[in-house]
């Protein structure tokens, strides 16, 4: 690579081209806490249907795993919507 060579400086692209969206961590019932192993477990099963808040899914999701801060042994169930 030759030192004389000016580095290329691509744009800054205008930052809404990225939809900003929002992840709900599962938290723990017992401590609150977010923090939890990995999981170990998953169940899939192809139901579609329309959460309380308006969100359409077509794939639920349960995911075993334990909490960091206590132990508890946790569920997460995950809705998902897949094209
Ligand atoms: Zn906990």
């Amino acid at each position: 690579m030759s030192k004389s060579k000016p580095k290329q400086i691509t744009p800054a692209k205008p930052r809404a081209v990225c939809a900003q969206v929002e992840e709900v961590p599962a938290m723990c019932p017992t401590c609150q806490s977010t923090d939890r192993t990995g999981y170990e477990g998953i169940i899939e099963r192809q139901i579609s249907g329309t959460k309380r808040d308006g969100t359409p899914f077509n794939l639920v999701r349960w995911l075993s795993c334990t909490c960091k801060g206590c132990g508890q042994r946790l569920r997460v169930r995950r809705f998902e919507n897949r094209p």
